[in-house]
């Protein structure tokens, strides 16, 4: 039988990844995350989709694709008529889907799953599962951050809005764990409880006991890979037409490369007929290590006077370690704020390797940022913390009067803190990707004003627009460089190719035309997988 891929998003741009496997009678998503560039072409952060419309404004915008069946009801306004609109659009269609694949937390590959009806099961490895539940925990509201539990949306007015707190409960989301064999308590524990007032009904975390496991008619396999947040995994789909495998996200160069080469190693023996593979840096000739990272790192916190601030995006789990293994080098505690304290915690309980636990670990404290109102995860944490570890639980006057004595992780975001801090030297190293769109550029613009306005020494400098002062070394990409995905394509040895996630084509034109069948969709496009045809 015949294979149908459609890929509604995540061609041709990077991120975003919605794709649909058709097979058997079995049709299952591969990620359904945000596009964040497609996004971006009709809202910012002050002009947002509104939820009071639910799926409305999403879907005419055409950033969900139109696919009646598949998405939460209590975001449907039925006396508005919008899936009768939506009928004349060219990809509507009704649809039954039996499962998503998500390959890892990022929200570019995550995000749009807040949309999908409660009932689909997620498929996802325990790490994902906790980074996923711990970001909705700790970000405040948003329609479109409902990845594991819903907030029941009810009809006022004509308008969709939440139902009171104490009335009704969050409503989770199924997610079926396919890397253990046994969810331990405390992670059972950490899945049930809400991070606000409202309580959860919670719908246990439902554990596998191989990487393998039975959607509908086909056969699901998963293997982790390497790439900048844990919990990575590439998937294989096995249909009575041959197998396809979906890469996600995935590079060679991190802490877990071996894992990245396992996986191609076993997807090579399923002989498959298709791979979707991810393209993001395919120019990247050598890619920076984290290995050099940490020395580049170590170095600069070595170097610095005063106070430390470690700036790299949010879980990067590799990145934090690498950060705290420089601060222990030189006396320092790595300060975390209360979100990454939480990650932490979550991710310890659930054993994700080389994660300590915050809780004991005496190099990390609590950076506690002023706040008039906290919620219940904030609470739970500050009482935790000032029972066991008072002397590691510190406030922006503590950092203040021992400036030598931190490496604080922040990011932009968190910035007004140093007014309250009010740094007399120090440096900001600056630990994360470089710019590539105007408002990256411009947020970039008024972190050097803070720094300047702090007299800190940026370390790790991006570069400006275009690329000029640039201070290589302090950053490692996520994804496989150029020389990484030609082993990757050499390896598994498909007999079709299909790049996604990549806005070079000419790449994968020029380094494996006439070695496998090529194809590039355009997004919405609907292709089909036959052996007999290739
Ligand atoms: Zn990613």
């Amino acid at each position: 039988m015949p294979i149908h891929l459609t890929f509604y998003d995540g061609v041709n741009c990077i991120g975003g990844n919605k794709f649909l496997l058709e097979a058997d009678d079995t049709a299952i998503l591969l990620d359904f995350g945000t596009n964040f560039g497609a996004e971006a072409l009709f809202f910012d952060e002050f002009l947002r989709p509104r939820s009071i419309t639910g799926l409305c404004d999403l879907l005419d915008l055409g950033l969900l694709p139109p696919l009646r069946g598949i998405y939460r009801q209590d975001f449907e306004l039925p006396e508005r008529a919008w899936w009768e609109r939506m009928r004349s659009r060219s990809l509507y269609r009704e649809l039954e889907v039996h499962g998503v694949l998500l390959t890892h937390a990022h929200v570019d590959h995550s995000g749009y799953i807040s949309f999908l009806e409660r009932s689909i099961p997620v498929y996802t490895s325990l790490t994902t599962a906790v980074i996923a539940k711990a970001m909705q925990d700790t970000t405040h509201g948003g329609f479109d951050r409902e990845t594991c539990y819903i907030t029941p949306r009810e009809i006022k007015d004509g308008l969709l809005q939440t139902t009171h707190y104490k009335k009704v409960p969050y409503e989770q989301r199924r997610y079926v764990i396919m890397d253990v064999g046994q969810i331990q308590s405390c992670v059972a524990d950490f899945w049930a409880r809400p991070g606000s007032s409202r309580a959860m009904n919670c719908c246990p975390l439902e554990a596998c006991c191989t990487a393998e496991v039975q959607v509908g008619n086909l056969l699901i396999k998963r293997w982790p890979v390497d790439h900048s947040i844990p919990g990575a995994g590439a998937f294989g789909i096995k249909t009575s037409g041959g197998w396809v495998i979906y890469t996600g996200d995935l590079r060679l160069h991190g802490s877990r490369a071996a894992e990245t080469r396992a996986f191609m190693q076993e997807a090579a023996r399923l002989e498959p007929l298709g791979l979707i593979c991810e393209g993001t840096h395919p120019e990247t000739k050598t890619p920076v290590t984290e290995d050099e990272v940490f020395a580049h790192v170590a170095e600069a916190v070595r170097r610095a006077n005063g106070l430390v601030i470690a700036d790299f995006g949010p879980r990067n789990i590799e990145r934090l370690l690498s950060f705290l293994r420089a601060a222990r080098e030189t006396g320092r505690r790595l300060a975390v704020t209360l979100k990454d304290a939480y990650l932490l915690e979550a991710l310890h309980a659930a054993g994700e390797p080389n994660v300590p636990n915050p809780l004991e670990d005496e190099g990390f404290a609590f950076y506690v940022e002023a706040k008039a109102r906290r919620e219940v995860w904030e609470k739970f944490l500050i009482e935790r913390y000032q029972e066991h570890c008072r002397e590691r639980v510190v406030t922006a006057g503590d950092v203040s009067r021992n400036q030598g004595d931190y490496v604080l992780c922040f990011s932009y975001y968190d910035l007004h803190e140093l007014i309250d801090i009010q740094p007399g030297s120090g440096s900001y190293i600056y630990s994360s990707s470089e710019a590539f769109n105007e408002e990256m550029h411009m947020d970039l613009d008024r972190l050097r004003n803070w720094i300047k306005h702090f007299n800190l020494q940026l370390v790790g400098d991006p570069g400006d627009r275009q690329g000029r002062g640039r201070e290589p070394g302090f950053h490692a990409s996520g994804h496989i460089h150029g020389a990484g995905l030609i082993e990757l394509v050499e390896t598994v040895k498909p007999k079709v190719l299909i790049p996604i996630h990549s806005e070079d084509r000419s790449f994968f034109e020029r380094h494996f035309t006439g070695k496998v069948k090529l194809l590039f969709p355009s997004p919405g496009e609907r292709v089909e997988l036959d052996r007999d045809l290739f």
